[in-house]
């Protein structure tokens, strides 16, 4: 059997289905079509956002089998990391609280930003924390064969040396988005240029979507996160649009301090 719907016909059926729907919406929503129409749309959004947010604490929970520093015998440790700054305003509210609470910190940095802050390196570095590699560009395409990616480790290294001067070491790397997915050989290639690569056990969750997450859900994930663990890797970022991680430190500091642990920066090297 054919059937044969022509032009008159489908623009029909599409007004049609935007009469029930709007009836639908009104009848729902106090008869605003407005009203309903936008919390429809902001429940979709939150809905979504919720099941990414549970996904990513499980997974990173469960299955994940990330790359972190050793275990130390009986000392809790933690390592607080920030990544894809240096940024204008958001590096420079994390130093001051790490500043008023005397802790060094690990800041995996990305080339490109560093160019475009130098004076923000300038402060890490004379602070005391640990700068780390973050790549260049912080593209995933440009870290997907050895070639890329060994590029993008060096220019980082070049710009950090540029600024910091040549003798300034470091041999820690973190891939943008982690090493959990990436090939073997990628991984080789960056130890065989004389690095080693990073990943994180815990996590605020900060950059999973474009829609910030509130101090509380940042916190709870670090919670969540850490349980059970001495030794503590924490992903957060210090990107400028990340102001609700600036909120969430302090407290993160505060839990990990009531608990006994040592603050501590990635080392170098990783037995
Ligand atoms: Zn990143």
């Amino acid at each position: 059997m054919k059937i044969y719907v022509n032009k008159k016909g489908l623009i029909f059926i599409f007004n049609l289905l935007a009469l029930i729907i709007s009836f639908t919406l009104i009848i729902r929503y106090n008869g605003n079509l407005y009203t309903g129409f936008y919390e429809y749309i902001n429940k979709i959004k939150v809905h979504s956002r919720n099941k990414m947010y549970k996904k990513f604490t499980e997974v990173n929970k469960l299955t994940y089998s990330p790359a972190v520093p050793k275990n130390i015998p009986n000392e809790k440790i933690v390592y607080l990391t920030f990544d894809d700054g240096p940024s204008s305003h958001g590096t420079p509210k994390i130093l001051d609280i790490l500043k008023k609470y005397d802790i060094k910190a690990t800041f995996f940095v990305v080339g490109k930003y560093v160019e475009a802050n130098p004076d923000v390196l300038r402060r890490i570095h004379s602070e005391g924390h640990k700068i780390a590699n973050h790549s260049y560009s912080h593209s995933y395409n440009n870290c997907t064969n050895v070639e890329k990616l060994t590029k993008e480790i060096y220019k980082t290294e070049e710009v950090i040396k540029k600024i910091l001067g040549i003798d300034h070491k470091n041999t820690v790397f973190r891939f943008p988005g982690g090493s959990n997915g990436k090939n073997k050989i990628l991984k080789n290639a960056v130890e065989k240029n004389g690095f080693q690569y990073i990943d994180w056990n815990c996590l605020g969750n900060d950059s999973i979507s474009k829609k910030l997450l509130s101090k509380e859900e940042i916190i709870n994930s670090v919670k969540k996160t850490s349980q059970d663990l001495e030794n503590v890797t924490i992903l957060l970022h210090d990107s400028n649009s990340k102001t609700t991680t600036f909120e969430a430190v302090p407290e993160i500091i505060e839990y990990f301090l009531e608990r006994k642990f040592k603050f501590l920066t990635i080392p170098d090297k990783i037995e």
